[in-house]
């Protein structure tokens, strides 16, 4: 958490007189946009407005939260965007550790611009900014969101829309408050969110009950030929461009596959490779059970990063070749 002297430097600058600006990463997931709208929603019960600023698109999963509709998307809105942060006096880093994962519009801007800026977020090694709040025990930026509000001894201001914001992104972080950081504190922060009107059937329900017919049958696609390898230790899924475009792909449609791999008993990590449908790279999903440290991996030998049980990555040969290169630098480890 941040320190007093912090909090109350933060209090300060947390006036009605301030642009605020909230920034997530690259492809923002279910506690992006949840801790990001989350924030928001606090910072409108303290009577202040804040413009949430996402990269690129969101999946429609995520959409029916309060105010998604008002999310500025970079791809989108350049000018709206780019201006907005120019312009900020203070900026909100949220659920990213370093400018770069905001991408190559966004990441720059945020460099550049001149507001005080306050990264909240739970990935391995933060970059450097004004504050900065970085816990990578903890499952969720939403519940560290909440951990600022408890911080700033506003807990009393948490609403029904901050509640449904805060809850979606902790279930999604959490897969269902399953994953390995899952606490105590974590159920104890969702039962308050509860309390305060967030509805888990209903978040459950909007957010996750909504597979299409090509989705289901994208899964089936890549079940069908899921491969194990190293003595059953490591799952391999892939997914090629031409595939995508058959089953009319839309964005959100493969989250979660990767997860199918590590459902297979005895396995240690699961990977899932898919062409992207626009340029020449192959965007890697990692997973993997226990002390078993996908972040470094990644970091290592696919471009990436993210937590120790989740990572991504990228990498710019052909998907056969990725998946060969794969093969060869798993035999080096030894999980
Ligand atoms: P996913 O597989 O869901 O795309 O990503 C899993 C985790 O790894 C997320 O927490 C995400 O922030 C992180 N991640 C995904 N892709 C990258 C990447 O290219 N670089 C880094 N540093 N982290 C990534
Ligand atoms: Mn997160």
């Amino acid at each position: 958490m941040f320190t007093p002297s912090e909090i109350s430097e933060i209090k300060k600058l947390l006036t009605p007189d301030k642009k605020i600006v909230i920034i997530t990463h690259h492809n923002p997931d279910g506690d992006a946009i949840g801790s990001s709208l989350g924030l928001k929603h606090f910072l409108k019960q303290k009577g202040l407005e804040a413009d949430v600023i996402v990269p690129n698109d969101f999946p429609k999963f995520l959409k029916w939260m309060p105010e998604s509709k008002k999310i500025i998307i970079a791809d989108y809105k350049r000018k709206v965007a780019g201006e907005a942060i120019y312009n900020a006096d203070v900026i909100f880093i949220l659920d990213f550790n370093a400018s770069h994962r905001s991408g190559n519009l966004v990441g720059p801007w945020i460099e550049k611009a001149r507001a005080k800026k306050i990264l909240i977020d739970h990935h391995q090694q933060p970059e450097d900014f004004d504050f900065v709040y970085s816990d990578v025990t903890v499952p969720a930026t939403s519940q560290m969101i909440y951990h600022f509000i408890q911080a700033l001894e506003e807990e009393d201001k948490v609403d029904l829309e901050i509640a449904e914001c805060l809850y979606t992104g902790i279930m999604t972080d959490t897969g269902g408050f399953r994953f390995r950081s899952t606490s105590a504190s974590t159920h104890r922060i969702v039962a308050n969110l509860i309390e305060k009107g967030a509805d888990p059937a209903m978040i459950t329900s909007n957010t996750w009950d909504t597979n299409t017919v090509s989705r289901l049958h994208l899964l089936a696609l890549i079940l069908g030929r899921i491969e194990v390898v190293k003595d059953g230790k490591v799952a391999i899924l892939w997914l090629k461009r031409d595939e995508l475009k058959e089953f009319g792909f839309q964005k959100g449609d493969t989250e979660g596959f990767v997860n199918y791999g590590l459902s297979i008993m005895g396995t240690q990590v699961s990977a899932f490779f898919m062409e992207d449908l626009y340029e020449d790279f192959i965007k890697i999903s990692f997973r993997s059970k226990e002390d078993v440290d996908v972040n470094q991996f990644s970091r290592n030998h696919f471009n990436g990063g993210g937590h120790i049980n989740a990572a991504g990555g990228k990498y710019m040969k052909s998907i056969e070749e990725t998946i060969e290169d794969f093969k060869e630098k798993i035999e080096k480890e030894d999980f």
